[in-house]
C-alpha cells in the first residue's frame, strides 16, 4: 500500500513538471510535421490515388491494446508513413476526380494550425471575442461576395454561420421551420409535417428530415425528368402539394439545391419559391459544392431568385480551398435558429448574456446543435485574404476550364458522349451504347458475349461502363465516381483539385481510353 501511494505520487511529481505545450518542443515536432506534409505532397501523385488495402488492412498491423508507455513523435511519424498513408484515399491527389474535390490550400492548412494552435471554445461573444467577431465579419465578406441580399447578412437583419456540415445545415433550419410551425398548430400535429426535396437531392436533406422527427411517409423526394434537366420543377412540386392539403397534411419545407451531387442539376429557385410562398413554406438552398462559383459573376445566375428563399448553405470545404469542415449557413431571421436552438444556462450567463444581445455578440451556440465550437472563420479569413477574391475566382474558372477541356477531349472521340451537360466543372460521360457493342462483338468474336446477353442495350451499356469504371479505378491511376441518373450510368470527371494542372487532366483522359483498349 505504502510503496503503492510513492509509486503514484512520484509519477504525479515527474508529470508535473512537463509542459504539455512546451514551446520549443512545439517548435521541434511542428518542423517535423510540416516537413512531413511537405514531402506528403510533393510526392502524392506516386501513390495509388484510391486506396488498394484490403478491409481489415489496420487491424493486422496494430497492437491490439493502447501502449503503456509513451512512445516518440519520431515512431509514431514513422508508423504513419508505413501504415497510415497506405489506407489513405488521396484527396488531394492531382489525379483525383471522384465525387466533388475537398479542395485545400496552403492559406487554408495554416488557418486551421491557426485555429487548433489556439484551440478556443467560442461559445459566445466572452468565450473569444475574437472568434465571434471574425465569424461575424467573413460570413458578411462571403455573402458580400455571392452577392447575397443584405437581407442574409448581419448589415441587414439576417445572420451567418459557420458549421460543421450540410447536414447540419440543414437539421438547424429544419428545426427551426419546425418549431416556427408547431407552435401555431401544436405539438401533436407533427406527424402532418410535409417536406419536399427532389430525388437529386443530397441524402443529407433526408437524413436531417429524419432527425427532426418528420414522418418518414411525409419526406417527399419529387421525381425529376430529362425535360426539366432533373431539376425540380415548380409544377411537380405544386401538384404534389396540392394532394398533401387535400390529404390535411401541412407542408413545411423546401429544399432547393443549385448543384446536385449526382450531375450538377440546379433547381429553379424563383419558381420554387412563388410556389412554396403560397403556402407559407420554408425554403432552403443547399448550394453544397456549385455555391463556390457563384462568386463568379457568370455563374451568380444560377443562385437567381435566392433574395426570396429563407435560408441559403454551401461548403466552403468543397471548393473553395478551405479545409473540412466548413459549411456556411446564411439565416434572414436569426430569430427563428435562436427560438428553438437557445439555452440559457446559469453556467454560461455573463453581462454580455444579460442584455439583449448586440450585433457583434452573437451567441452562435445558439445557432447550430453544439454549444462548444471551433474557431472556423480563422480558416476562412486566412483563405479569402490570402487567395484574395481575384484569385479565388480564377482558380474557380481554371477548374471550370479542365473541365471544358475534358469534355473537349471526350466529345472527339466517336466512342464516348457527355450525358448530361456540364454546368460547373463536373463532366458526366460514358462509352456510347453502339461503341459498347462494337467492343463486345470484337472480344466475343463467336457471339458468345454470355455474361451480357441478359441485358438489354442500356443495361448493357450500364454494365459495360461500370466495369470499365472499375478498372480505371483499380489502376490507381486516377480514381473517379459514378452516378445514375435517369436510367443511365455515368463516369464522373470532377474537375478542380487543388493540385491538378492541366497535364493532369490529360493524363486522365489517356487512361480512360487505353482503358476502353484493353476491355
Ligand atoms: C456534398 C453535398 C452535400 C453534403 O455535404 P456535407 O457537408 O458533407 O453534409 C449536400 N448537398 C450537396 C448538393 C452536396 O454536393
Amino acid at each position: 500500500m505504502g510503496s503503492l501511494t510513492s509509486d503514484l505520487e512520484l509519477e504525479y511529481n515527474s508529470n508535473s513538471s512537463i509542459n504539455l505545450l512546451d514551446s520549443e518542443e512545439f517548435r521541434r515536432q511542428g518542423h517535423m510535421f510540416v516537413d512531413f506534409m511537405a514531402e506528403y505532397y510533393k510526392n502524392i501523385d506516386k501513390y495509388p490515388v484510391r486506396s488498394q488495402v484490403e478491409p481489415g488492412y489496420l487491424k493486422k498491423r496494430l497492437p491490439e491494446s493502447a501502449p503503456y508507455s509513451p512512445e516518440s513523435v519520431e515512431t509514431i511519424l514513422q508508423d504513419v508513413r508505413e501504415h497510415i498513408v497506405p489506407g489513405i484515399t488521396h484527396w488531394q491527389s492531382p489525379n483525383y476526380f471522384a465525387y466533388f474535390p475537398a479542395t485545400s490550400s496552403v492559406a487554408g492548412i495554416i488557418g486551421e494550425m491557426l485555429s487548433s494552435g489556439f484551440n478556443v471554445v467560442g461559445l459566445d461573444w466572452i468565450s473569444s471575442p475574437a472568434a465571434v467577431e471574425l465569424e461575424n465579419i467573413v460570413m458578411d465578406w462571403l455573402g458580400q461576395m455571392l452577392d447575397l441580399p443584405k437581407s442574409f447578412l448581419f448589415s441587414g437583419n439576417g445572420g451567418g454561420v459557420i458549421q460543421g456540415t450540410t447536414c447540419e445545415a440543414l437539421l438547424c433550419t429544419l428545426t427551426a421551420a419546425r418549431d416556427r410551425v408547431l407552435k401555431k398548430i401544436g405539438r401533436e400535429n407533427i406527424s402532418k409535417l410535409v417536406v419536399y426535396s427532389s430525388d437529386q437531392t443530397h441524402c443529407a436533406f433526408q437524413k436531417a428530415a429524419q432527425i427532426v422527427g418528420i414522418d418518414r411517409k411525409n419526406i417527399r423526394a419529387i421525381k425529376t425528368t430529362k425535360s426539366s434537366s432533373y431539376g425540380l420543377s415548380a409544377e411537380s412540386v405544386l401538384s404534389q402539394i396540392n394532394l398533401d392539403v387535400e390529404a390535411e397534411l401541412i407542408p413545411l419545407f423546401l429544399c432547393a439545391t443549385v448543384g446536385t451531387t449526382a450531375i450538377t442539376a440546379v433547381d429553379p429557385l424563383k419558381p420554387l419559391c412563388d410556389v412554396a410562398k403560397q403556402f407559407g413554406i420554408w425554403v432552403h438552398v443547399d448550394a453544397a459544392y456549385a455555391g463556390s462559383a457563384c462568386i463568379c459573376p457568370e455563374f451568380r445566375h444560377f443562385i437567381d431568385g435566392v433574395e426570396c428563399v429563407d435560408s441559403f448553405s454551401f461548403n466552403p470545404h468543397k471548393w473553395l480551398f478551405t479545409t473540412l469542415d466548413c459549411c456556411c449557413l446564411w439565416v434572414k431571421d436569426p430569430g427563428c435558429l435562436l427560438s428553438t436552438l437557445s439555452t440559457n444556462p446559469q453556467y454560461l450567463k455573463n453581462e454580455a448574456t444579460d442584455q439583449e444581445p448586440k450585433e457583434q455578440e452573437v451567441r452562435y451556440q445558439d445557432w447550430q446543435i453544439t454549444l462548444c465550437r471551433r474557431f472556423r472563420s480563422l480558416k476562412l479569413w486566412v483563405v479569402i485574404r490570402n487567395f484574395g477574391v481575384a484569385n479565388l475566382r480564377n482558380f474557380i474558372r481554371s477548374h471550370v476550364g479542365m473541365a471544358k477541356l475534358f469534355e473537349r477531349l471526350v466529345t472527339s472521340d466517336k466512342r464516348f458522349e457527355v450525358a448530361f451537360p456540364r454546368k460547373f466543372s463536373l463532366v458526366c460521360f460514358r462509352v456510347t451504347p453502339s461503341a459498347v457493342m462494337d467492343k463486345l462483338r470484337t472480344k466475343y468474336k463467336n457471339g458468345t458475349y454470355d455474361q451480357y446477353r441478359q441485358f438489354s442495350e442500356e443495361e448493357r451499356t450500364n454494365e459495360f461502363n461500370r466495369e470499365l469504371l472499375e478498372s480505371i479505378n483499380v489502376s490507381g491511376k486516377v480514381f473517379m465516381t459514378h452516378a445514375i441518373v435517369g436510367g443511365i450510368y455515368v463516369l464522373r470527371f470532377a474537375a478542380g483539385n487543388s493540385m491538378t494542372m492541366e497535364s493532369h487532366v490529360r493524363a486522365a483522359w489517356t487512361v480512360v481510353q487505353e482503358h476502353l483498349e484493353a476491355f
